[in-house]
């Protein structure tokens, strides 16, 4: 069976979901491994290194004909219909994917007769870890708003007790407590700053507290959905949440917003009025900014400064870290790959809890559209 590589066609997308360390494991599965040119340059991977590794390596011009004939796409981003089309009956394409806003690309692949599983439905069972690649990205954009946070700060992060005088530590206030804000407070505690946090599911107050950071208690009643995920609040509770948290949004030196309902727009935690008392010179992360953002004034990829205040807006923020981002994604494709062949055959079994969740269309049948 043939797995093919086809370069990121998205504008900002630097991961790749085939890294050379990788080719030997997906190779082990029985499969050969081919990857168009350039394709790991953003992510430096060189062809070279993929030759070593032992894919072949395919040129821009020959790209159509080897989707023709490839068993396994593997992408980071959707297929684009262009590339869909151009798929053989049987055949599967890997990637992020969502039902509610891909549904051209998802047409594409059904329409090829192919199948396409989606990272973003690989259900949250323990069997699935290692092909969770929502949480392998938001491990990476944690960190990097941390790291953000701590770079456009013009404040020490750490306690500093100097001949000259003493320096308090920075406070951090993370707002979403999951998988990104977790990485989050971990690394601002790493960088010496004293970390506090807030989330709406109960479970995440030990976890929190787990990292060294203080968890917020309001007097509000917990949001859960299933899997391990929030569910939306009603204005009211918005509106008495922001309340309760201007206090401690006020005081803090670096605001790091995480917070996201799957399926929904980004909840609003945190309006411009509530920016007015934070001192000149503090800076808010606002990951969720691509998905309508938890801060109000908020632009993906840009950084604003309102009243003083620095709002950086993230966008494609794992693709900032494309080495290791691309590295725990191919893992994913790995690890997902190891569960779908068997004896060197593609078996996407419906009734298996994974393939149920993620499979998005199985040969050229929709089974989850918007
Ligand atoms: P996510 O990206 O959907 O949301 C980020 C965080 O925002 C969540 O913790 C959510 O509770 C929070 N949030 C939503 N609305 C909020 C609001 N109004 N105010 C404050 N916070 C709000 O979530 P995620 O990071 O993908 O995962 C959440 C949890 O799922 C993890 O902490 C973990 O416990 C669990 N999880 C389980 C598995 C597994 O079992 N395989 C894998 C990954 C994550």
């Amino acid at each position: 069976m043939k797995l093919f590589v086809p370069a990121e066609t998205r504008e900002g997308e630097r991961r790749v979901a085939l890294v050379p360390d990788t080719v030997g494991k997906l190779a082990a599965l029985g499969l050969e491994i081919s990857i168009q040119s350039g394709a790991g340059e953003s992510a430096y991977a060189s062809d070279a290194d993929y030759e070593a590794a032992g894919a072949v390596i395919i040129a821009a011009s020959d790209v159509d004909a080897q989707l023709a004939i490839a068993d396994i796409v593997p992408t980071v981003r959707p297929l684009d219909p262009d590339h869909a089309s151009k798929l053989k009956a049987g055949a599967v394409a890997l990637s992020f994917l969502q039902p509610a806003n891909d549904t051209e690309n998802i047409n594409a692949i059904a329409a090829a007769g192919a199948s396409a599983l989606s990272f973003d439905l690989v259900p949250r069972i323990s069997r699935a870890q290692s092909m969770d690649a929502l949480t392998s990205q938001a491990l990476v954009t944690g960190y990097r708003a941390a790291l953000v946070g701590a770079d456009r700060l013009p404040k020490f992060f750490p306690l500093f007790m100097t001949a000259a005088g003493t320096i308090p530590p920075a406070k951090v206030l993370v707002l979403g407590a999951g998988v990104a804000g977790l990485q989050a407070i971990a690394t601002a505690k790493r960088l010496g700053a004293v970390v506090s946090a807030y989330d709406v599911r109960a479970a995440s107050a030990d976890e929190v507290r787990s990292m060294g950071a203080a968890f917020i208690e309001l007097d509000l009643e917990a949001l859960e959905a299933g899997g391990g995920y929030a569910k939306e609040m009603t204005e009211d509770r918005a509106a008495r949440q922001r309340e309760l948290l201007t206090p401690y949004i006020t005081e803090s030196d670096v605001l790091i917003t995480t917070a996201a309902v799957p399926g929904r727009q980004a909840p609003r935690l945190v309006t411009a009025q509530m920016l007015e008392g934070m001192s000149v010179g503090s800076v808010i992360v606002d990951l969720a900014a691509e998905t309508g953002g938890n801060v109000e004034g908020s632009v993906p990829g840009e950084e604003v400064i309102v009243n003083g205040v620095q709002i950086w807006g993230g966008r494609d923020v794992a693709s900032q870290m494309p080495v290791h981002a691309s590295r725990l994604y191919a893992m994913n494709v790995v690890a997902i790959l190891g569960l779908a062949v068997k004896d060197g055959e593609l078996k996407l079994d419906p009734e298996d809890d994974v393939f149920d969740g993620c499979a998005v269309v199985l040969n050229g049948e929709i089974r989850k559209g918007a």
